[in-house]
């Protein structure tokens, strides 16, 4: 993919119109919107990642949200999910705050940048594996110009997993085969890519695997806030970002 910079990827991600349903589905959904959001005008386009181009630390999700990230243009932003994230990130040291409400709200991440396999909001948050597939050039791209400073990555959820695992591989770094199944805590090292490419952060990479900040893991203390701080610390720790104290 012939890209510059990061800043140029998300440029050109948020253009995109490759996937035909999922183009329909979120500029339908920014037409129709939600009642309590009726007077706001919706992105309804892409969403591309959020966090510095220097990020040692990456977080992957699954696709924006409706009425989440497809309406304010920022990933996990203004939806119960990214309330759980970022308050989460924000606790350990990770961002500036723990509110995301508007993509000019003025957060700031530190080290770390999150991003997802699939840019556009799916109808029951459900992309096809072609949508999948269609996708995954973004997230290889990504993965490449992270590669100087990237060191450690926290994949929300099976979905995330299965689209991640592939895309490393694509951007050059040893996947193990058979691929390792996603659970809560995996933790897996990715070996470092053998051809030549940008410099490296270090030889390898660290995967943690954590279940999604979706509602249905929240909500349903599947996912507690504490078990969602343990995988970011000790990812913060695999890519060397220093983090907050445990409080008391
Ligand atoms: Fe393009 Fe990805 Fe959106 Fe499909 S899901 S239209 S490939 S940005």
């Amino acid at each position: 993919m012939d890209v510059g910079g990061l800043a140029e990827l998300d440029g050109r991600i948020t253009g995109c119109r490759a996937c035909p349903r999922l183009v329909e589905w979120r500029e339908d959904v920014a037409r129709t919107k939600r009642a309590a959001f009726a007077d706001e005008t919706y992105w309804g386009r892409p969403v591309p990642g959020f966090g510095p181009a220097d990020a040692s630390l990456l977080i992957v999700g699954l696709a924006p949200a409706a009425h989440g990230a497809n309406r304010t243009g920022r990933m996990f932003t203004g939806d119960r999910s990214g309330d759980v994230l970022y308050a989460a990130l924000h606790e350990v040291g990770l961002a500036s705050k723990g509110t995301a409400v508007s993509a000019d709200d003025g957060l700031e991440l530190y080290g770390v940048r999150i991003t997802s396999p699939v840019h556009c909001a799916p109808p029951a948050n459900k992309p096809t594996p072609d949508e999948r597939d269609a996708c995954r050039p973004w997230l290889v791209r990504e993965l490449e110009l992270l590669r100087p400073s990237l060191r450690a990555v926290v994949v929300l959820g099976a979905f995330g997993w299965q689209a991640a695992l592939p895309a490393f591989a694509a951007a050059g770094w040893a996947v193990p085969r058979p691929r390792p199944a996603f659970a809560h805590g995996a933790r897996l090292t990715l070996g470092a890519p053998l051809e030549s490419g940008p410099p490296l952060a270090s030889g390898s990479i660290e995967l943690f695997g954590c279940f999604h900040v979706s509602q249905r893991n929240t909500f349903t203390g599947r996912l507690t806030p504490e078990m969602l701080r343990e995988v970011l610390r000790a990812a913060a720790d695999a890519a060397g970002l220093p983090t907050k104290p445990y409080p008391g």
